[in-house]
């Protein structure tokens, strides 16, 4: 069983987001997409169970997708669902260093975990889960930025939040 494990704040997940869970699931029997906390980054806009439930509505024609968070390092999580494998999506220069950084790490941690980068969609290559937040902020439109059948949900909970 080839599973992969895609990491991420997804917060709130994007369109880039999703093309990125769509092809890993053609690459691989089982994905695993989990919502980690990452520290380097300011405090969240949606809570953990909201950006999971946003992405299992998502996926949800994705049969061999699962969805879950975690609160930990992700070697102990992909050692945990036996995932070899960490898919990573790939966008600017800007995202290279940062993912070439991290990989290594992995790698020094647990040699048994591979990382696979897979390279964005054009359309989505400026695509980020904070210009969303941004947008939202300002009342902008969010179409085209993320998927269609959660867009409702997601301006429902931006506007309780301010
Ligand atoms: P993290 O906080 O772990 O960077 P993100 O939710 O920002 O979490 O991103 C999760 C993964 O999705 C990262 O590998 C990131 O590079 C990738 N990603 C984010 N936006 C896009 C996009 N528009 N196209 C392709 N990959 C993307």
């Amino acid at each position: 069983m080839r599973r992969a494990v895609c990491p991420g704040s997804f917060d709130p997940v994007t369109l880039g987001h999703l093309d990125i869970f769509e092809r890993a699931s053609h690459m691989f029997d089982e994905v695993i997409i989990s919502v980690f906390v990452n520290p380097t980054k300011d405090k969240a806009l949606f809570p953990m169970e909201e950006r999971v439930a946003l992405i299992e509505k998502a996926t949800a024609h994705l049969p061999n997708v699962r969805v879950t968070s975690f609160s930990g390092l992700l070697n102990e999580f992909c050692r945990k669902e036996e995932a070899a494998f960490i898919v990573r999506g790939l966008r600017a220069f800007s995202d290279f260093e940062y993912e070439f950084q991290r990989a290594l790490l992995m790698k020094k941690i647990d040699h048994s975990i591979e990382t696979v980068f897979i390279m964005t969609d054009e359309r989505y290559s400026c695509l980020s889960s904070s210009a969303v937040r941004e947008m939202l902020y300002f009342g902008g439109d969010i179409t085209g930025f993320v998927p269609p059948s959660i867009k409702d949900d997601i301006m429902k909970r931006a506007r309780s939040a301010q």
